[in-house]
């Protein structure tokens, strides 16, 4: 199995940071897994414009089962679905996607774009009808499993402001959890995440504050210092002691916030290897581009 990152900003697409070249490009929430005959992409932010490009392109080479995608979403915030509703391959009838999504996120989504909601066009002016690359909307509950191929697909519910939906992706022995967007229920480890993630070869998940940024001590970037309680993100550290207690080989953080210079985000990246020690898992803040073979 291939997982490669399309977009680690997390919040809003932000591709010139004030100081440093750009981490990761600035694209917001986006994974590519690939195993023979079959492609599943998590989430649909800016990054799965270019995910799109890349799928266009296998297409015109003549890989006829580029064509159909699994993509499985987390939760309907903007940040991971606005590359949804503006890649061409939404638009391309060539294209099969079916969508999976908790019951909370289907609603969410019929409420943006089904021409029969009274909200459809306040946001943007496509509609469901336009996106006919969109063959299949599928329900998934939470906690549920269902199977993509040969893999096994868990879910769990996580800890975010109108719900979001983890993901542990199991195929040929090894599994890759993806959990974002998720808040930590207190500081150190989140018990529920670090059970759903036992043994897991890769945990993907996103620590977009550090604790003192996320208690009010230090700022971000240019900006005043502020409580992030309650906003539906974790921290780095209760991050790494997670993924220690879970026993996973390695850690990938995203959903980088997109105001942190990017010679703060690699510094942060050596300080949470420092962290983790020698027990824990090989950390590292995910790249946009950047492609991790699994098993
Ligand atoms: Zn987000
Ligand atoms: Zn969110």
């Amino acid at each position: 199995m291939l997982a490669r990152f399309w977009g680690v900003t997390g919040t809003v697409s932000l591709p010139t940071p004030a100081t440093g070249s750009p981490m990761p490009a600035g694209n917001t929430t986006c994974l590519g897994l690939e195993w023979p005959g079959r492609t599943v992409v998590y989430d649909a932010g800016t990054g799965f414009i270019r995910f799109g490009e890349y799928l266009l392109d296998l297409m015109a080479q003549g890989h006829e089962e580029s064509r159909s995608i699994d993509l499985i979403m987390s939760h309907c915030h903007l940040d991971h679905i606005n590359g949804l509703l503006f890649s061409p391959l939404t638009y391309d009838k060539r294209v099969r996607i079916t969508l999976r999504a908790c019951p909370a996120t289907l609603s969410a989504l019929h409420k943006l774009l089904d021409p029969s909601s009274s909200s459809c066009r306040t946001f943007l002016p496509s509609t469901f009808p336009d996106m006919v690359a969109i063959k299949e909307m599928v329900t998934v509950e939470p906690g549920s499993s269902f199977n993509l191929g040969d893999a096994k697909v868990e879910t769990m519910a996580l800890r975010h402001p109108g719900g979001s939906l983890g993901f542990r992706v199991s195929l040929g022995g090894v599994s890759m959890v993806l959990a974002s967007d998720n808040e930590h229920p207190g500081p150190r480890v989140d018990p529920a995440l670090a059970r759903f993630s036992e043994g897991a070869q890769v945990l993907y998940t996103e620590g977009q504050y550090t604790r003192r940024e996320y208690d009010g001590l230090d700022a971000i970037g240019n900006g005043l210092p502020m409580p992030r309680k309650g906003w539906g993100h974790s921290t780095m550290e209760d991050c790494v002691a997670t993924a220690t207690a879970a026993g996973c080989q390695r850690l990938f953080l995203g959903h980088h916030d997109p105001l942190r210079p990017l010679d703060k985000l690699e510094a942060l990246g050596i300080a949470m290897k420092d962290l983790a020690g020698r027990n824990g898992p090989l950390v590292e803040m995910a790249r946009e581009g950047q492609a991790i073979h699994l098993g």
